[in-house]
């Protein structure tokens, strides 16, 4: 089992569940930079990371983290006294990317504030970042070059002493993704887990899923951050998907939905995202999953989606709602939208 560490109130590692973390777009002194951490812990998110580019930015954490009801973690490149002044001013827990953060002694230096604050330390690697890595290594070969980058700044920390870490190796590609994380997985160390760089949001979907879904179906993985070109919020959703498609958890709404055909006569994509947005949490985890279908078809829709617990179905100017796969109402169909959203709401209630 993995070591237990603490970043604030949340426990990562030692068996505890795996924990959804994300990273805010913005700066710690842009004003909506909390506003937005606070949807994103709305949203389920645990702990929120911040990018520290300068001393600027740094000078501006003690304040965010007094506005933010999560454990905040900077995330520091290049500068180690950045990673020190980040420490002292109170924020949960620091990234380091140990291909730039500079010699043994300034590590040795982050560790040394972050024993005095209590406050662990992730060795984040990346593929865009370790300079032994060359185009056209396989993605085994880069798992191996990305995890020895890991493996030597763990051991800088362990020699001075500290053990408070979070481990992380992220590529942009699956493959290498999946490989890493298999060998970092020796570590005793929680495993920090996402893809990154990872192109198109759709792209990024799909590749996060591959990855982490294979990980975390394999037992790998403590924490994961879903990185998508879109925003934080978004990553936080996804990342539960992720989570509940692969059975870790349960969300509160699962919908179903058919892909149409000829026999559907209405804007089914239109109608099903309406219904989603009267339920923006669908994707949190909850005790237990209410599935909601919306059918194309009053023919076959009520049959393909027997497992839903309550669905409707289309039919002209007419919409079925049905339980279970039997056809409970019929309903004009001006009148479906409201009642689907008040059997989904007193489902969930
Ligand atoms: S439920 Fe009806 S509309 Fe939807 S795919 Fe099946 S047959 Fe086509």
């Amino acid at each position: 089992m993995k070591k237990l560490i603490k970043v604030g109130n949340v426990s990562m590692g030692g068996g505890k569940p795996v924990v959804v973390q994300g990273m805010v777009k913005t700066p710690p002194s842009d004003k909506k930079t909390a506003a937005w951490i606070n949807s994103m812990a709305d949203a389920g998110c645990r702990l929120v990371r911040v990018a520290v580019p300068n001393a600027f930015e740094a000078s501006h954490l003690g304040e965010l983290r007094k506005k933010v009801k999560v454990p905040l973690v900077a995330d520091i490149h290049f500068d180690w006294k950045l990673a020190v002044t980040a420490a002292a001013s109170g924020i949960d827990k620091i990234r380091i990317n140990p291909s730039n953060i500079g010699s043994a002694a300034k590590v040795r230096e982050v560790a040394a504030v972050c024993r005095e604050r209590g406050i662990p330390i992730r060795v984040g690697a990346n593929s865009g970042s370790v300079k032994s890595l060359n185009k056209g290594d396989s993605p085994k070969v880069k798992a191996r070059k990305l995890a020895s980058a890991v493996k030597k700044e763990v051991s800088v920390l362990e020699k001075a002493g500290f053990y408070n870490i979070v481990v992380s190796a992220k590529a942009e590609d699956v493959e290498t993704t999946v490989e890493v994380n298999r060998i970092l997985d020796k570590l005793a160390y929680p495993l920090h887990m996402g893809v990154t760089a990872t192109g198109p949001r759709s792209s990024g979907i799909i590749k996060s899923a591959m990855a982490l879904g294979t990980l975390l179906r394999e037992g790998i993985g403590d924490t994961i951050r879903v990185s998508l070109l879109s925003d934080p919020v978004e990553e936080v959703k996804v990342a539960y998907s992720i989570l509940s498609d692969i059975g870790l958890i349960k969300r509160k709404i699962n919908f179903i939905a058919c892909p149409t055909c000829g026999r559907c006569a209405v804007n089914l994509r239109a109608i099903l995202d309406e219904i989603m947005k009267a339920f923006p949490d669908a994707d949190t985890p909850a005790a237990k999953t209410l599935n909601v279908a919306v059918m194309g078809c009053e023919v076959n829709g009520p049959g393909e989606a027997r497992n839903a617990d309550l669905g409707i179905a289309f039919a002209g100017a007419k919409a079925v709602y049905f339980e279970k796969g039997r056809i409970i109402q019929t309903l004009a169909r001006s009148g479906a939208l409201p009642f689907i959203k008040a059997k989904i709401k007193s489902g969930i209630s």
